[in-house]
């Protein structure tokens, strides 16, 4: 196994974000301490997982005490450190502004030397070595950054099944462009095998999970909260998304980002072969934590011929239905809609299934988690019937 792929994935117990600082050092002491990773005067970036405006402590986006934890161990190492994500939808001061404030990052970063990120430029990089794209758009206080360190939530994700240290990252592409990879890349295979690309592009130095309390069901933002108990960290992020995937009850083939790192070389072959210090993950793992309603992977269960199979992939997939109780008529579904499968017209969201690709945008930025994504009946009737 090459040393990248033995690097340490650190899992450590916290019950609370009230005790999370000594969790972290912990994570960091773990697999080698936080000056292997930080040197005096380096410029760190953080990115934290900020998907949309939402309020703190929900389990949607990082913890701002988790936050403000990560800030004090990087800068009493010496390190300057600078926050920056992009966000879903437009990406401009004003939005920036309101997404640190309603996220509980403006108060995160009180105390501290920490700079809130507002440049808005970005630079298209040439990526030679991606397998799905070549060239990537990504925010220019990312490119200026010594080091760069990632701090994923451990949750679902409606179409990548699970989002963490790898898909975090997908916040470095400025705003509408997110919407334009979807567009183009509208198979979760084609998407995540991007995200891959992406993720070895920009070389996070040290994710840092935090899997304190995370989301099941429908994540990224509208499933429930779960107690999971856990701070992970390692310098490889498709490790530390393997052990967290298996803690949660994935195995590697489910998750495509997973499933094509392993296929690149990147991690190891399966759970086992990780080198996980401090706890096992079998004492951690939580084999109830739910899974997204799109994810439940019905042609597993049959051996159809593939043009059967992926005929029958999409007349059964789950898709978006808007709840119009709670949908207030904001229009942010339509904006966010990556093929304009969204109107307005008649005031209220109503889909246009043919033009729709899954990508869930929709769900995951509605600010009324109005959207919910529905198996259709047939879907149900058949993995009743085969389960
Ligand atoms: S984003 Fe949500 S609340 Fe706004 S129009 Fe769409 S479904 Fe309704
Ligand atoms: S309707 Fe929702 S799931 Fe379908 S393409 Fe638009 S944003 Fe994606």
């Amino acid at each position: 196994m090459n040393e990248f792929i033995s690097e340490e994935v650190s899992v450590v117990r916290c019950t609370s974000y009230e005790e999370c600082r000594a969790a972290i050092d912990e994570s960091l002491r773990l697999i080698g301490g936080i000056e292997r990773f930080i040197k005096k005067g380096d410029r760190v970036l953080i990115k934290p997982n900020l998907v949309s405006k939402k309020k703190p402590y929900s389990a949607i986006t990082t913890n701002p005490d988790f936050l403000h934890a990560v800030i004090c161990a990087v800068e009493e190492a010496g390190g300057r450190v600078i926050i920056a994500e992009s966000p879903g939808g437009p990406y401009n001061r004003g939005i920036l502004k309101s997404l640190y404030d309603v996220c509980g990052i403006t108060e995160a970063v009180k105390g501290t030397n920490a700079e809130l990120n507002f440049d808005t430029s970005f630079t298209e990089v040439e990526y030679p070595d991606g397998r799905t794209v070549k060239r990537l758009p990504i925010i220019d206080p990312v490119l200026n950054a010594d080091v760069i360190i990632s701090l994923p939530k451990l949750k679902t994700h409606a179409m990548t099944g699970y989002t963490g240290a790898v898909k975090n990252l997908f916040g470095v592409i400025p705003g509408t462009y997110k919407a334009e990879l979807h567009f183009r890349l509208d198979e979760r295979e084609s998407f995540c095998s991007m995200l891959v690309d992406l993720c070895s592009c920009v070389r996070p130095t040290l994710s840092i999970m935090d899997g304190i309390i995370g989301m099941e069901g429908d994540g990224p933002t509208s499933g429930k909260d779960r107690y999971i108990g856990v701070v992970m960290a390692s310098a490889n992020p498709y490790s530390l998304d393997m052990a967290a995937c298996d803690i949660i009850g994935y195995a590697p083939e489910e998750i495509a980002t997973v499933k094509e790192s392993c296929r690149r070389g990147l991690t190891a072959d399966k759970p086992e072969q990780l080198n996980i210090v401090g706890v096992p993950l079998d004492e951690v793992r939580i084999p109830d934590f739910l899974k997204p309603e799109s994810h439940f992977n019905l042609l597993k269960l049959i051996n159809l011929p593939s043009a059967l199979n992926s005929w029958l992939t999409n007349a059964l997939a789950s898709r978006p239905v808007i709840d119009h109780k709670q949908c207030v008529s904001c229009g942010e579904c339509a904006r966010c809609c990556p093929p304009k499968a969204i109107s307005m017209e008649t005031g209220v969201p109503v889909i246009d299934r043919g033009q729709c690709i899954r990508c869930f945008c929709c769900q995951e930025l509605c600010p009324r988690s109005a959207v919910k994504i529905k198996r259709p009946l047939a879907n149900r009737l058949m993995i009743n019937l085969l389960k």
